[in-house]
């Protein structure tokens, strides 16, 4: 599933071969992804596209008939090629340009949308409305983190995976961080520190920053026949390690399920 830096990497992949760029036709070839695409999305037709914002997972297209927002779901690509390129299987969905270029949606899985909103979907839309701040940004800070986490009885990593609390912290980040900071992931939100938040947003930031680093490096793949960047192969601690040993202190690393989501942790590091 792509994750928040996996999709920052589509937008800085996509934007630059779309924006100032005029939509010829919006052509959907199959209405039914997670939500169906609205009928509407053909009055794209003739917009031209100012940006290619992303808010948490969602790829936002602002043009000046409105907004476009996309999301890859769980196995949702796009890619830009030739308007006139063949399609392929579980190609759903494309935004044709003038210049004889498209965007490309392919989603196998069907969890992905396309879904169109007449004002700004960060602030009206009720799939984005309700959203954290953006970790990479000076809004999420140790001291918001402390603040939001007093009162609260559940685990740190389920609260830091919250998209209420803050947006693109995944499974593998949380896991990562929570190593790193040397918090235990079952440790009560409520009851952590404020100097150990201080010691966990900077990590946060850290990771993510260095996997959209990564998947720069992937960048020309959105004009080829894949589209995906795929997931970062990025040098990780204790994700997928459970049983292994600690790279730290060579204890055997712990692996539960919390939240339904696997959780590895090293009993003598975190605490
Ligand atoms: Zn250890």
């Amino acid at each position: 599933m792509p994750e928040l830096p996996e999709v920052e990497v589509s937008r800085m992949g996509i934007a630059p071969h779309l924006e100032g760029q005029q939509i010829a036709q919006a052509v959907v070839r199959d209405k039914r992804l997670r939500w169906p695409i609205p009928d509407a999305v053909v009055n794209f037709a003739g917009a031209f596209i100012k940006q290619v914002e992303r808010r948490a997972k969602y790829l936002i297209l602002h043009t000046d008939k409105g907004y476009l927002i996309l999301h890859l779901g769980m196995s949702g690509k796009l890619r830009v090629v030739p308007s006139e390129s063949l399609v392929v299987k579980h190609d759903h969905f494309d935004l044709q340009l003038t210049n004889g270029q498209c965007l490309r949606f392919n989603d196998p899985r069907r969890f992905g949308c396309v879904l169109m909103s007449a004002t700004h979907p960060g602030v009206d839309h009720p799939l984005l409305r309700d959203l954290g701040p953006e970790p990479l940004t000076e809004s999420f800070t140790a001291d918001y983190l402390h603040r939001q986490s007093r009162g609260k009885q559940q685990s740190i990593k389920t609260f830091i995976m919250d998209n209420h609390v803050v947006v693109g912290v995944g499974n593998i980040y949380a896991n990562e961080s929570l190593f790193k900071a040397g918090i235990h992931p079952k440790r009560a939100a409520g009851k952590v520190s404020l100097a150990r938040y201080q010691k966990l947003v900077p990590i946060i930031k850290e990771i993510l920053t260095a996997a959209i680093a990564q998947g720069g490096t992937t960048l020309q793949d959105f004009t080829q026949a894949d589209g995906s960047p795929g997931y970062f192969k990025q040098h990780l601690n204790v994700y997928g390690r459970g049983g292994k040993q600690c790279m730290v202190c060579k204890s055997l690393l712990k692996e539960i399920r919390l939240g339904q989501r696997s959780t590895v942790y090293c009993t003598t590091c975190q605490r």
